[in-house]
This record gives C-alpha cells, structure tokens and sequence, in this order.
C-alpha cells in the first residue's frame, strides 16, 4: 500500500529518549521517517501540538470485551464474531495512538489473521506481534483458547504447530490464573524440565517465550527455565504479595524482561495492602535494573483496551518516576525489549508510528489522552 508522503510541520517533537523537547518537521515517505520533505507530501499544521511515537502496548487480549461477562460472550462467539471484535478493539487501540500491540491470548488461526489483514491494510488497526493460543496444562489457565499441551514432548509439539502458524512469540502459563476457575495460581503448571523443552525449541525455531506468572512458586520455576519474559510477576502467594529480592536478582542477573500488567484497574483496589505491596514489588524491580517493558493486560473484566494513557499515570503513581521515564517504557524501551529495532522512537529511517497530542507529555501524562492525529507505518490512521 503507497501512501502520500507527509509532513509534520511545527509540532514541538519527543523523540523517544530525550528529556527535553525539539522544534523542527517530521517527515514521513514509504511508511518511515525520512530526513528531507517527500515531493509531494501533504502538510499537517501542527503549530502548539507534540508529536512522539506511537505507544506499545506488551500485553493484550484483542479476543476479550473487558467487561464482566467476558467469558460468556468469550463462549457463544464463532469465530467470525469473535474476529470482527479483535478488529473493533484494535481499532480502539489505534485511535489512542497505540500503534503496536502484543497479543498474548487469542485462538491461533484469529490472532494470525488479524495481524496478517492489518498488515495488508485490509483493516485498520496497530501492528500486532501475537502468541495465538497460550501453552497450557489441559484444563489450566485459558485452555479455552486451544492451546493445551502437557509433558515435554506435548510441549515441545505445541511450540512447533504455533511456529507452523505463523505466531511471532510463544507464550506459555506457568502458573494457574484467575479468569480459569479450578487453576491454582500460586503453585507452577509446568516442572522446570517442561518448561526448558519448550524454551529450548522455541528459541531453536526463532522466537522467543513470554510466561505468564502469578505465584511466586511458579515465577521461580519460570526464572529457573529461562523464559524470556514474565507477564505479571506478581509474586502472590496464599498470604498476599511476597518479594523475594533473590528472585528480582535472578530475573535482573538473567535479563529477562518483567511485562507487569498495570492497569488502571489499580485505582479500583482498595487499600488492603496490595496496592502498596506491588507498588514497593515495582519500584524493588527497577531498582534492581529489571528490563521492563509497558503492559496493562487490556481487554481482561475492568481494563479497557484503550485504557494505555491512564495505565502509564498509574505507573507513575506506584513508582515516582519522572513522565519522560515513564513514557519510555511504552515507547523506546519496550520497542528495544521485545526486539523491535525499527520503531519506538522518532527518528529517520524508524516505522512512521507516531501521535500527535494537545499537551506536553512530558509535563503531565494525561495529555497523552488529548490525541489529534495517530500515524500507523506512514499512514494517516487519525
Ligand atoms: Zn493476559
């Protein structure tokens, strides 16, 4: 698809890494920034407005309504149904100036087809990197999506018809979650052996291995495996949050990317403790120089898909960090974790994925809500 180049005049311009801000154009030719004006590229006044990259989003289920009665709508779908709404809400995303999402739950073929239908601009929507249908133990968290396997060949069978499909990341349940009742989220699924056959032929064939992990039990064997990245690491177990900075160590030691899961669903906890128990669990995290990358979980009950901006306030909240540090975590830093050189950041030669906003987002992450353009590989989206 050939679109006409464009240029972003005016706009006060964050690059992705700085602290401070740059005047100048943005141009735009064949979908990525470039250094001079295209011929023939059409100019957007953006006078007053700030133009950064597109926002990462590093864990999502497109498949989800974000609503409470996600699984009865979850089991009456077909599968057309159930696309169309993984269409709908990568849109939402888009419009929120999301521009690349990592789906890491959804039926296989779906996940696939939507990412392949985007990309031939056959609908609109954000670049997706999608895992497909989670690994799991048969009946264990979200074997509804088809993807159970048990034991190391089962495993192993798994990582190859999902490499065979087409997905760009495996994602494996290491422990039980909450939305699969009569899964135990504390105790691990998988024996550390398991969960190395499968790591061991993922990365064989290519890609890498994202583990979702609640328990601080199945967060261990996770580490111990070798996962590339833990989804939530939450370190729950039955008496509430504990952390184990032995384990934080490991994970730093290891460089294996921590995917948190924040949502603004946090606002809602009451404060039992837990919130101030992951809040302490996430500072201890990047003060140990864990990798992290943004992550809301967006679509489970309560964490609406286009709910990113709100997500990155609430980080700030837990964390004390300052916006600019915070803004990298959706932008260049995740780009850079999940092996994504060629965006996250504002620069020539780098996919044109970029929002333009009202406010300065550097002073106040809620501008990041007031979005007047979203450009999605050079195209016009917004
Ligand atoms: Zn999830």
């Amino acid at each position: 698809m050939i679109d006409q180049p464009l240029t972003l005049a005016g706009g006060h311009i964050w690059d992705g890494l700085s602290s401070t801000l740059a005047a100048g154009n943005v141009h735009i030719a064949d979908g990525v920034v470039v250094a001079e004006p295209a011929p023939g590229a059409r100019t957007l006044d953006l006078a007053g407005a700030f133009v950064i990259p597109g926002l990462i989003e590093g864990h999502a289920h497109l498949c989800f309504n974000a609503a409470q009665d996600w699984r009865a709508v979850y089991d009456s779908d077909s599968s057309a149904s159930m696309l169309l709404r993984m269409a709908g809400n990568a849109q939402k995303m888009l419009r929120a100036g999301i521009t690349t999402v990592r789906d890491l739950g959804a039926p296989t073929d779906l996940a696939v087809q939507l990412r392949d239908s985007i990309k031939a601009g056959h609908v609109d929507g954000p670049s997706l990197l999608v895992s497909g249908a989670p690994i799991t133990t048969t009946g264990g968290h979200c074997y509804f999506m088809g993807g159970e396997a048990d034991g190391e060949l089962g495993i192993k069978m798994a990582v190859r018809k999902h490499a065979r499909a087409g997905v760009d990341w495996i994602k494996v349940m290491a422990t039980g979650g909450n939305m699969t009742p009569g899964t135990n989220t504390f105790a691990p699924q998988y024996s550390v052996e398991e969960l190395r056959a499968g790591i061991e032929d993922a990365h064989r064939l290519g890609l890498r291995v994202a583990s979702h992990a609640h328990g601080l039990v199945g967060i261990r064997v996770a580490v111990e495996a070798g996962v590339d990245v833990i989804e939530h690491c939450s370190f729950t177990t039955p008496a509430g949050i504990e952390r184990d900075d032995a384990v934080i160590e490991a994970i730093a030691r290891k460089g294996i990317i921590v995917s948190p899961t924040i949502s603004v669903g946090y606002r809602r906890w009451n404060d039992d403790g837990r919130k101030a128990a992951r809040a302490d669990l996430t500072r201890a995290m990047v003060a140990a120089g864990c990798k992290i990358a943004m992550s809301t979980d967006c679509g489970i009950p309560g964490v609406p898909h286009d709910a990113l901006a709100d997500a990155l306030a609430v980080v700030q909240e837990m964390t004390g960090l300052e916006p600019v540090e915070v803004l990298k975590l959706a932008t260049s830093t995740s780009a850079e974790h999940f092996g994504l050189g060629d965006r996250g950041v504002v620069a020539p030669g780098k996919r044109a994925d970029l929002m333009v906003i009202d406010g300065d987002p550097l002073a106040d992450l809620g501008a990041l809500k007031t979005v007047r353009h979203v450009i999605s590989g050079g195209r016009l989206a917004v």
